[in-house]
């Protein structure tokens, strides 16, 4: 007998098919003796349905009626899923988050998990019941619902799995698993058995939306075992109940990966805005004087390149940003003109951030040069560049997206052969 927690995200659970199709996989399970808690999200296109209306109700709505209202989607399918699970004869219940509770921090629409109650869930497998949990969301220190970001169910499912110590997570979605780059930009992209931590944390926070950020760091840093696997395939095909090696990605540590690629994927966010800050006064504290600013209107700044001056007076400084949070950057920066000392602002939308991932790079060298020649040989302009110790990030223009990647999955060898 093992604990699992089995996550079923939007496009799993879009209509109540779907939902019958999701409840044989949580019977699969049940049937082969296991304790099973079940996250849900919302049906597909919901939660964008639900931010779509607070918008038009007022363009600068108060966050905790935001979480009021985009913590609801999840409501209906967790609900859903258990009449379909107990018409099934399996004892299933669902709950919200207040009502376990999954305790979060204040920060209503992005708030992160403090602490989940693990008893009040095992209590409900000592009873024979098939816990049905709303993804998404939690009980915030104010007492009142709070979601936490965009693709939060995937963080819900790795935080209880932690809370009650379970064998596995399995993360179900719409593709069997993690793959060499986003299958729907390039259907040569591999699924790969086994992905590091590290590398996981990279793709999704470079813009592999196949897991969010936070839930990886909190499987690497509680050693959930966690698999992205699909919801499509047939519940009772062959292989689907093996407890050790179900059908999937595995996230793992560096260690338990036998072969290590140089490069592991390539990852892409769409919708950055790059601004450029001309002449800016060359002094000590001027950074500050900049970024300090705009993290306190909580904008996150990504790329920063600054030009080495050339009379050592004045300089270009330029950055990215969410393309969401231009304006509102550029109007933080007027603000602070006077005292920064700059010329002109200019600012562009619409850009793209393609991004190389692979361990193996710590080792390598000239991995940065293959992708500059690569993309050079496609006529595709480099408009800023960043690297760590496992990843190199290029900043493009928004039409030539999908030929970047294409082009780097394939010089580095990624391509389905
Ligand atoms: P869910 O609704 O199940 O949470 P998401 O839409 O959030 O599903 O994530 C799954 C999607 O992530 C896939 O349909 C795929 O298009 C996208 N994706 C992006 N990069 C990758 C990748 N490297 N491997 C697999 N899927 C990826
Ligand atoms: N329904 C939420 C969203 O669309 C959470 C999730 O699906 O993980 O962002
Ligand atoms: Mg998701």
């Amino acid at each position: 007998m093992a604990r699992i927690v089995m996550k079923f995200g939007g496009t799993s659970v879009a209509d109540i098919d779907r939902i019958r199709n999701v409840a044989r996989h949580v019977k699969r399970e049940v049937e082969a003796g296991n304790e099973v808690a079940v996250v849900v999200s919302a049906m597909a296109g919901k939660t964008n349905e639900l931010v779509a209306w607070t918008r038009t109700a007022s363009p600068m709505h108060d966050a905790r009626e935001y979480d009021a209202v985009v913590a609801s989607g999840e409501q209906v399918t967790a609900g859903l899923l258990a009449i379909v699970l107990q018409s099934m004869g399996i004892h299933a219940r669902s709950w919200q988050g207040w009502q376990i509770p999954i305790r979060t921090d204040n920060a209503h629409g992005a708030a992160r998990i403090t602490d989940i109650d693990g008893s009040f869930l095992v209590k409900r497998f000592g009873e024979g019941q098939v816990a049905v949990i709303a993804g998404f969301q939690g009980l915030g220190p104010d007492n009142r619902i709070a979601t936490l970001g965009r693709g939060g169910s995937d963080t819900s499912a790795v935080a209880i799995a932690a809370a009650i110590g379970a064998d596995r997570c399995d993360i179900y979605t719409d593709v069997d698993g993690v793959y060499t780059t986003d299958p729907r930009v390039e259907p040569k992209a591999r699924r790969l058995a086994r992905i590091s931590f590290e590398e996981m944390l990279e793709m999704a926070s470079l813009g592999a939306k196949v897991l969010q950020v936070r839930s990886v760091e909190l499987a690497m840093v509680h050693k959930v075992r966690t698999f992205v696997r699909s919801s499509f395939e047939d519940p009772d095909a062959p292989g689907m109940g093996d407890p050790i090696n179900p059908p999937g990605t595995l996230i793992c540590d560096e260690e338990e990966i036998v072969e290590q690629q140089v490069v592991t994927g390539i990852a892409y966010a769409k919708d950055e805005a790059q601004i450029s800050l001309r002449r800016v006064a060359d002094r000590p504290g001027v950074s500050a004087a900049i970024f300090g600013p705009l993290a306190e209107s909580h904008i996150n700044v990504d790329m920063i390149v600054q030009n080495v001056s050339e009379d050592g007076s004045k300089t270009d400084m330029t950055f990215t940003v969410p393309t969401g949070d231009l304006d509102k950057a550029v109007a933080v920066l007027e603000k602070v003109k006077p005292e920064v000392g700059f010329d002109a602002i200019q600012s562009e939308a619409g850009l793209v951030k393609v991004s190389v991932i692979g361990i193996g790079m710590r080792s390598h060298a000239g991995v940065a040069a293959t992708a500059f020649r690569a993309l050079a040989d496609k006529g595709i302009n480099i408009r800023a560049i960043t690297t760590s110790e496992i990843k190199i990030s290029i900043l493009i223009d928004g039409p030539y997206a999908e030929l970047a990647v294409r082009t780097l999955h394939s010089v580095y060898g990624l391509d389905k052969h």
